[in-house]
Formats: structure tokens, C-alpha cells, sequence
């Protein structure tokens, strides 16, 4: 039998007109703004006027630390989120909008894979409805006015080598990384150096991730620092007048985007923030949306549980007033021996004892989770070559850790393999035995924030940081942003710093490189070693695939 790659299924699809979608969740015609025939956004005067309901029962799906075995989570997202509605609940799924550079880079898309995907999929990894176009827009708007605002005099005084606003494209290319702007004489302006981020990692994406509205949206793009003067005092969007029309140019941008699953069922599409220097969550106005039109709302974060589901849990759900009901922990029996010491190459053959000794990956995962006060329940992705006996030592463990692991074939099967997860979860929202609450107080200094997180999730001695960045945090509380919750940007493949490090690693230190304040989105990222903003194309990108063919259908995406 040959396995159907995820393009090929997709096409397949048997889609609904997007009303049709939108009245599932009695959102009328007039209130959708379609985009073709199965997109649309959804109307501000739609989500001004449900405020008032009351919300449903709200899911995360997060993961155990990704190894190159790959683990699903935006799969069994989708896959859940359908398996909801197979069981007669009303549900709707929340997930992020992909980066367009990436997806010529190495395969792998964003919209979930195999019978567990949202369509589609081919807009939604490529131009989908232009909302990060929106944000490369307004991004470099800001940029543009910084250098004119030097160009014509400098009022503000800001010193040309601290400008901390660079430029952003949706693209792979590490070219753009550090360039010298304004070369080519007087006219151009003053030559400086700067450099291009992908777009997805602008302040701009995080920001319109967490705004609750228009108004608060201006309100963030104006609090963003731009660059600092001499004396070290900082010079804001607002300084520059440009929060008005970077507002204007992310009106429509802020709208969530509905679309439907391969089952026809509703997901909304919206943000795609770096999950490293910002959250990764799906933007808070969608999720709020769905929570008052679904009984049920399965959301995604991204990387492992250590660094997505806790800026889920501080970042996300503090700021927008969010409590999840259940928390799925998806984990694979490939992902497992790898952490057991398996080399990816040799993944196909059994090996229970190294699913034994992968397991307390995933039961630090599961441990952590319960820390936040919420029910947790793992989701083992099935893969084609996992063995009964594999599967049960990792059912085993989970048992004896006091939790449960439900063997999920959504990726294969649909919404019908995945049927016994759906009841499980839908059985635990509805108990309402959640008792969630953020890991650290918001009055907490920086720093022993930092600590708070690297001791009880990364499970750290200690954080080292030299006396520079500890002065830094301290001038940062001096001028009011003490009480902002902490983004940390590390490696996804450990709990610890260094990424080799699989498993549950003990007493290793967390040395702190950097932090910058990203005082428009709302929070201080903490940096623990390298971190990339611009990503490159590997060797052989998987553009050369990518074409049209005979029919005018896309081949090679995915
Ligand atoms: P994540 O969101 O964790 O990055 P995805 O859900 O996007 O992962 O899945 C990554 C890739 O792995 C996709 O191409 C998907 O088709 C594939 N995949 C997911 N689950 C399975 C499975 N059970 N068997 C085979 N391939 C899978
Ligand atoms: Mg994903």
C-alpha cells in the first residue's frame, strides 16, 4: 500500500462552502469576510457583540521535547479537534498561521498531516489571507520612518548606533542578517548597520498575538522601543507617530481566519508567533472568539511542554484572563527511544527497553503540567512501525506516574482513531477539576521569576547571569516593567541549555546571554544561548521541488 503524502490527501478534501462553516458556529454570513470560497475572517462586529457569552471548555495540546522522530502536535490538535465533533461535542480548533520561508526550506507544514489536516493547506503555508504581509508591512513601516525621522534632523535625538528596530521579510535568507542600510551618499541617509528578521519573529507578530482589540493593539505598537538616545533613554513608536497607520495597515490582520478541517470541521487560523523570542501561541483574539462560539477549544504551543505550554500558561492565559480545562501532552514510541539513546536511523527496529529509558522525559512533562493546576492526559501519536509491546511500556510508565496515555490513530485514520482521547478529555473539561494558576506572581522581581522557571521546569541548580544583566533587570523594574511576565528563549531539544542533552537531565545551570525588553508585546525575553531570527535554506531547499503541474495544482509542498 503507498501512504498518500499530506498534499495529496488535502486535495482530496470534500470542502465545505465557508459559510456553511461559519453557521456551525452561528456566525451568519454577514459576519464572515470570505477570502475565495473556504476562507474567510471573522467580522470585529461578530466579536464585539458575543463578549458576553460564556466560554467553553478550553484544551492545550503540547508535546514532550521534539527529536527529529517527529511528534505531532498541530496533527493531533486537528485530530482531536475532530474527534470532538465525531463524538457529537461542538468543537473548534485553534492553531497558528504558517511562515512562508520555511516552507522552502525542509518540509514539514503547519497545517497537521495525514487524514488529520485543516485545508487549505496550500494558502494556508503560502499567502493564505495576507496577514503576514500585513505585519511585514507595518514592521517596516516603523523602520522606514526611524531612518527618516534621522534624515530630516533627528528631533528626538536618537543616537543612530542604538536603533533596535531592524527590518523584517518572510523569508529564508541568511544574506540579510547584518547589513549596512543607507549606503550611496547624502541623499540616502546615514549609513548604519542593521539587519533583517523573518517576519514571524517581529514584535509586531507578538503583539497582534496578544492584543484584545483595535484600540489595544495601537496602544502595544506605540509602547514598542525602537532605539535609545545617548543617554540611554528609550525612543518609542509613539515618539514617532507610527502606531496610528501601523494600526491602519493591521486592521484587517487582526480578524481571525476560518477555514475547516479535512471533516469539515471549523479551525481558526490565526498569528504564527516565534516560539522562541515570543510565545508561539495562536493570537489570543481568535481563542477568545472560539471559546464563545464552541463548547470545546483545542489549541496548540509550540516546541516541548518546557517552553510552549509554560508561556501558554504565564504569558498567554495571564494576559488574556484564560484558564485551560485539560492539558494533552502528545509523545510518539519513536520519540521515546530516541530519547532512550536510539540513533534516528535505527528507529524501525523494537527496542522496548529503550522506550523504558526514554520514558522520564515525558514524565517530567506530565509532572510540570501538573504543577499549573491543570489535568493532564498523553496522547501517544501512533506511528506505522510501533509495537503493541513498545506502546504498552510507554501506557505503563505513564500509569505509574499517576496519569494515562490513550493510543491515538488520528494521523492514519481520522476522526475514528482517535475517538477514545476525544471522550477522555471532553470527560475531564467537563468535571472542571482544573485549578489553574500561573507558575510565578506578577509582583515577583524579574529575576527570581527566571529562576522560578528554570528550577521548576528545567529543574536547574541555578541561573547564572553576569552583573550587566542583572543591572539591566533591575533598571527595567526601576522604570516599571518589573511586574511583565518572562519569555524564555532556549534550546526546544532539552530541558536543559545544551541540546544534546535528552531525557530528564538533573543539576545542570542555566546561563543567561542576553535580555531584551519587548515592552509592546508585554514581557522581558530571557536569552540562554544562541538564538536565530533569521533563519537560512538547507542545502538542497525544498523549492527545487515545489512547481506546478499539467492541472495547475501545487506539487511538492508537503
Ligand atoms: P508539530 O506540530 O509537532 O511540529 P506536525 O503535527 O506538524 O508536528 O507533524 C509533523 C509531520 O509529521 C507532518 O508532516 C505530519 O504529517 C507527520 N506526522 C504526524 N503524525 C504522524 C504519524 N502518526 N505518522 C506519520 N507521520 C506523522
Ligand atoms: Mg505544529
Amino acid at each position: 500500500m503507498t501512504v498518500k503524502s499530506d498534499i495529496e490527501i488535502a486535495r482530496a478534501a470534500q470542502k465545505l462552502p465557508i459559510q456553511e462553516i461559519g453557521a456551525r458556529l452561528g456566525i451568519g454570513a454577514a459576519d464572515l469576510v470570505p477570502y475565495g470560497h473556504d476562507k474567510a475572517k471573522v467580522g470585529q462586529h461578530f466579536i464585539d457583540g458575543v463578549q458576553d457569552r460564556p466560554d467553553g471548555k478550553l484544551i492545550l495540546v503540547t508535546a514532550i521535547n521534539p527529536t527529529p522522530a517527529g511528534e505531532g502536535k498541530t496533527t493531533t490538535t486537528v485530530g482531536l479537534g475532530d474527534g470532538l465533533n465525531r463524538i457529537g461535542r461542538k468543537a473548534a480548533i485553534c492553531i497558528r498561521e504558517a511562515s512562508l520561508g520555511p516552507c522552502f526550506g525542509m518540509k514539514g507544514g503547519a497545517a497537521g498531516g495525514g487524514h488529520a489536516q485543516v485545508v487549505p493547506m496550500e494558502d494556508m503555508n503560502l499567502h493564505f489571507t495576507g496577514d503576514f504581509h500585513a505585519i511585514t508591512s507595518a514592521h517596516n513601516l516603523l523602520a522606514a520612518m526611524i531612518d527618516n525621522h534621522i534624515y530630516w534632523g533627528n528631533a528626538l535625538e536618537i543616537d543612530a548606533r542604538r536603533v533596535v528596530w531592524r527590518r523584517v521579510m518572510d523569508m529564508n535568507d541568511r544574506a540579510l542578517r547584518d547589513v549596512v542600510s543607507s549606503l550611496g551618499g547624502v541623499a540616502n541617509g546615514f549609513p548604519r548597520q542593521t539587519g533583517f528578521d523573518i517576519t514571524v519573529a517581529s514584535e509586531v507578530m507578538a503583539i497582534l498575538c496578544l492584543a484584545t482589540s483595535l484600540s489595544d493593539l495601537q496602544n502595544r505598537l506605540g509602547r514598542i522601543i525602537v532605539a535609545y538616545r545617548r543617554d540611554r533613554t528609550p525612543v518609542y513608536a509613539s515618539d514617532l507617530k507610527a502606531d496610528g497607520a501601523m494600526t491602519v495597515l493591521l486592521k484587517d490582520a487582526m480578524q481571525p481566519n476560518l477555514v475547516q478541517t479535512l471533516e469539515n470541521n471549523p479551525a481558526f487560523v490565526h498569528g504564527g508567533p516565534f516560539a522562541n523570542i515570543a510565545h508561539g501561541c495562536n493570537s489570543v483574539i481568535a481563542t477568545t472568539t472560539a471559546l464563545k462560539c464552541a463548547d470545546y477549544v483545542v489549541t496548540e504551543a509550540g516546541f516541548g511542554a518546557d517552553l510552549g505550554a509554560e508561556k501558554f500558561m504565564n504569558i498567554k492565559c495571564r494576559k488574556a484572563g484564560l484558564a485551560p480545562d485539560c492539558v494533552v501532552l502528545v509523545a510518539t514510541v519513536r520519540a521515546m527511544k530516541m530519547n532512550g539513546g536510539v540513533a534516528k536511523g535505527d528507529l524501525a527496529a523494537e527496542d522496548v527497553e529503550a522506550v523504558r529509558r526514554g520514558c522520564p522525559n515525558l514524565g517530567r512533562h506530565i509532572a510540570n503540567v501538573k504543577q499549573f493546576g491543570v489535568p493532564v492526559v498523553v496522547a501517544v501519536n501512533h506511528f506505522t512501525g510501533d509495537t503493541e509491546a513498545e506502546i504498552a511500556a510507554v501506557q505503563d510508565y505513564v500509569a505509574e506516574q499517576g496519569s494515562e496515555a490513550i493510543l491515538c490513530r488520528h494521523w492514519a485514520e481520522g476522526s475514528a482513531g482517535i475517538e477514545d482521547l476525544a471522550r477522555r478529555v471532553a470527560e475531564i473539561a467537563d468535571a472542571g477539576q482544573s485549578q489553574f494558576a500561573p507558575l510565578y506572581p506578577d509582583d515577583m522581581p524579574l529575576f527570581e521569576k527566571i529562576e522560578r522557571i528554570a528550577k521548576r521546569i528545567y529543574r536547574a541548580d541555578q541561573v547564572i547571569a553576569d552583573q550587566k544583566i542583572r543591572s539591566q533587570l533591575h533598571e527595567w523594574e526601576e522604570a516599571g516593567y518589573g511586574r511583565l511576565p518572562i519569555c524564555m528563549a532556549k534550546t526546544q531539544y532539552s530541558f536543559s541549555t545544551d541540546p544534546t542533552l535528552r531525557g530528564a537531565p538533573t543539576g545542570h545551570d542555566v546561563p543567561i546571554r542576553e535580555v531584551r525588553l519587548s515592552a509592546g508585546a508585554g514581557f522581558v525575553v530571557v536569552i540562554c544561548g544562541e538564538i536565530m531570527t533569521m533563519p537560512g535554506l538547507p542545502r538542497v531547499p525544498s523549492a527545487e521541488a515545489i512547481m506546478l503541474n499539467d492541472a495547475g495544482q501545487i506539487e511538492g509542498l508537503f
